[in-house]
């Protein structure tokens, strides 16, 4: 099987049919938006935890195919974590497209798809956009405890 098809195809799937795509904005959620300007990538990103766990992620936002994919995935793997398994995937997640092998390949899941990102160090910023405003959303709903 060829992998990089494979995950081309996961990354495709994800800009096409994203997942858990557009904003709900009420009080329930705590709301994330972080810019990339050196690929015009904007996202927005709102979460909803519940007792140590992700309930809900959503996203919304504009730019390339990489940056946009990867939000959904990102909603996909995080949503039902507990926010410590959450944070830890997040971290495996940037070690990914750094290039390095993941600890838990499975609990990632389709988010292994952008390990090809590391031959391209320009995309690395548009692959974690999505990543690094969930987890300023997660460190801020730590402290405010909401
Ligand atoms: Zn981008």
């Amino acid at each position: 099987m060829d992998l990089n098809a494979l995950y081309r195809a996961v990354i495709m799937d994800n800009y096409k049919n994203p997942k858990n795509k557009g904003l709900v904005k009420t009080d329930k959620y705590h709301f994330v938006h972080l810019n990339n300007p050196s690929c015009g990538d904007d996202m927005n990103v709102e979460i909803y935890i519940e007792d140590g766990i992700v309930k809900e992620v959503h996203h919304d936002g504009h730019g390339c195919s990489i940056c946009c994919s990867s939000a959904s995935v990102m909603s996909e793997t995080l949503t039902g974590k507990t926010v410590s398994e959450a944070k830890k995937l997040i971290a495996e997640f940037y070690e990914l497209v750094m290039g390095k092998e993941p600890e838990d390949e499975e609990a990632l899941g389709e988010a292994i798809a952008y390990m090809g990102v590391k031959d391209f160090p320009a995309r690395i910023k548009c692959a974690t956009l999505s990543w690094k405003a969930i987890e300023k959303a997660i460190s801020e709903v730590e402290s405010n405890g909401k």
